[in-house]
């Protein structure tokens, strides 16, 4: 069994990034600029856009975070999220969701311009992913296929199964692994939550991604010998052993499963840094369109 190690292949991506940010540098070019917005204090999305925004600086990019109050209304963040779109200087924008429950996120993702879409949520750049055109990837699964493909992972012809089938994370891993690419060529089969037999379904997966956000969902019985699990699940669990109260779980069952894997991800340190990773390559691409 090897580990898939989010840190090393992220550290190996922004390193690249890093390279080439200092040539735009040194030739004088514009560096890639990206804008987050965080709406109240949720203590996890605290926590994504802080290293969002560590990640920026440690690559050499500029980053602007505007903190808004919890109350603000959908019109005020709208308003907010065009005066981002009509700057020149910004060249990625991301809504740290979940929003409050008044705000609607399908208004919040379509307001923004879909050539500063980093996120890959905005229908635009989904349409052009289903379609196998170059576009914004949702940073998740954008991470995945990076880390499989730094593993030189064979996919072709394999039978992925993905738990989950969310639009950030489960149906565009699907939509990923079946495509006509490398990492990709999979057969997939997207479960969800009224799947049946998934017990079944899972144990028939070469590579098997769990994205449903329950900790320790997939246990060893529902494992192939020799698959690739690759668990996305980050829940954070009650652990009054930890100086914060609480530790991270993931979707899988880890001590169970690996022995039975080829190759597994942590929890954490496996998709949880590529996520990072896969969103700085997003900003550089939007920045590089413009140079
Ligand atoms: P979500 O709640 O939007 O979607 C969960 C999906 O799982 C749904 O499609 C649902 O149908 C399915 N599901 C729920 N219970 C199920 C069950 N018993 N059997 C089969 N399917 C079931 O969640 P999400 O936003 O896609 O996130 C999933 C997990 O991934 C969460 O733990 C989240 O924190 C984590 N996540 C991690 C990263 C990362 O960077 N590592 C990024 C995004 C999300």
């Amino acid at each position: 069994m090897q580990i898939l190690d989010g840190n090393l292949v992220s550290k190996a991506t922004r390193d690249e990034l890093k390279i080439k940010v200092a040539q735009l540098v040194a030739e004088g070019r514009k560096v890639p600029h990206l804008a987050a917005i965080l709406v109240g204090s949720n203590g996890a999305s605290e926590t994504y856009v802080g290293s969002k925004v560590k990640t920026c600086e440690e690559i050499g990019y500029k980053s602007t975070l505007i903190r808004l109050e919890e109350t603000i209304s959908e019109f005020k963040l709208l308003t907010a999220i065009e005066e981002l779109n009509n700057d020149p200087d910004i060249d990625g924008i991301l809504v740290q969701l979940p929003l409050p429950k008044h705000i609607s996120d399908e208004k919040v993702i379509n307001a923004i311009d879909a050539s500063k879409d980093v996120d890959g949520f905005h229908p635009v750049s989904v349409g052009k992913m289903v379609q196998g055109l170059p576009t914004f990837i949702p940073a998740t699964p954008h991470g995945v296929m990076l880390m499989l493909e730094h593993y030189k992972i064979d996919t072709k012809g394999k039978n992925a199964v993905v738990i989950g089938r969310s639009n950030i994370v489960g149906r565009p891993m699907s939509i990923l692994l079946s495509a006509n690419t490398q990492p990709g060529n999979c057969t997939v089969t997207i479960c969800h939550s009224h799947t049946k037999n998934l017990k079944e379904i899972c144990k028939e997966a070469d590579i098997l991604v769990a994205a449903l956000g329950r900790p320790e969902f997939v246990t060893a019985d529902m494992v192939k010998e020799g698959a690739v699990v690759i668990d996305v699940g980050i829940t954070r669990v009650e652990d009054t052993t930890k100086k914060k109260g609480f530790s991270l779980k993931g979707d899988v069952k880890y001590d169970e499963v690996a022995p039975l894997c080829s190759y597994i991800t942590p929890v954490p340190g496996g998709v949880g840094p590529m996520t990072i990773a896969a969103l700085m390559k997003n900003t550089f691409r939007a920045c590089q369109d413009k140079n």
